[in-house]
């Protein structure tokens, strides 16, 4: 649903101010408001989009975020043509949105701890997933990993970029790559799913991390309701891929408002720390979880546990053993002939 802009004229002809008018419930909220209220409608909560820039803005604490790989631009390698060719798609693009490409990333702070932060936008090209989204992606990971700070995504998308084919598939076999690299090293991953997000991201990287949440209302799905409407032929039930619904099915772990996704987040990352205080540097370092007093009283217990089931295991056995013995010796007892 896009915003509209209306002006409305009073009865004695002065113009009043410009408001944003909600696609959902028509009422209408004075501009500043509703930017105050981070897009989202008073009346009826509706979570309007939002650009890359004003998501950072109201995540990332003020100035700490510093972009990175926005010099990795998108090349033609299929020579695209459709209604446009793909590099003038992708210059209109750029003139619209002011960003480079679909999606922003590089390092930031959240309520002060330090993480990598990538996010969407669906501005540009429907956010669709080419090369460059990848590898910017993948290359956030690796800096999760390498300054050993957790990774948050915000993915809002239409799916594949159809304009580089093949290569735009294979960015998610790659971005899925990059997701087993940091539970390999045990970096955490926080995606934060905005509408719309859809297609080739909701099948890779936007539903893989350890912590999925999802605005109010955000469409998710792989394909639209009229694809598999006319795929399978059968009624859709209603709220269809709204987060709610893939809450209620377990597909998400919290549904979370705008206004309070940035202390939520900040809660989440602390926790994974294994609730250790920041340092000055915001560094995870040696306070990651694993090496906190939590993290190593956890696999502490873990390893006590599993050398008490493996005890388990031992005694168990010697008592059937010593059972399976019994019984030999009441059929034949030692000696002596069977009775
Ligand atoms: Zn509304």
């Amino acid at each position: 649903m896009t915003p509209v802009e209306v002006q409305i004229e009073s009865r004695n002809g002065a113009q009043a101010p410009s408001g944003w008018c909600c696609p959902e419930c028509g009422a209408l909220t004075e501009r500043g408001e509703w930017r105050a209220r981070s897009c989202v409608c008073p009346a009826c909560g509706h979570h309007a989009r939002i650009g890359a820039r004003d998501r950072i803005a109201q995540l990332a604490d003020p100035g700490s975020f510093s972009e990175e790989w926005s010099h990795l631009r998108t090349l033609d390698p299929l020579q695209f043509v459709d209604l446009e060719a793909y590099p003038e798609r992708t210059r209109t693009a750029q003139a619209a949105t002011g960003l480079t490409e679909a999606i922003v990333a590089g390092r930031a702070r959240i309520e002060n701890v330090a993480c990598v932060l990538a996010v969407m936008d669906f501005g540009f090209m429907g956010g669709s997933m080419g090369s460059v989204v990848g590898e910017r992606f993948f290359r956030a990971a690796e800096a999760a990993v390498a300054d050993r700070v957790p990774l948050v995504a915000v993915c809002s998308s239409g799916g594949a970029r159809m304009q580089e084919g093949v290569l735009s598939l294979m960015q998610m076999a790659k971005t899925t790559l990059a997701v087993d690299m940091l539970n390999e090293t045990r970096t955490p991953y926080v995606a934060v799913l905005v509408d719309p997000c859809t297609g080739g991201v909701v099948a890779s990287f936007a539903t893989l991390a350890d912590i999925c949440v999802a605005e109010p209302g955000a469409r998710l799905y792989f394909s639209g309701p009229r694809v598999i409407k006319e795929t399978t032929r059968e009624e859709l039930p209603d709220g269809f891929s709204s987060a709610e619904r893939n809450m209620a099915l377990g597909h998400l772990d919290a549904v979370v408002p705008r206004a309070e996704l940035r202390g939520r987040l900040a809660s989440y990352l602390r926790l994974l720390k294994g609730g250790a205080r920041d340092d000055e540097s915001g560094q995870v370092g040696d306070a990651w979880w694993g090496a906190t007093d939590v993290g190593r009283r956890v696999v502490g217990e873990t390893r006590r546990a599993a050398l008490r089931a493996r005890r388990r295991v031992g005694g168990a056995r010697r008592l059937v053993e010593k059972a399976a013995r019994r019984a030999q010796e009441m059929v034949s007892p030692p000696g002596g002939e069977p009775q």
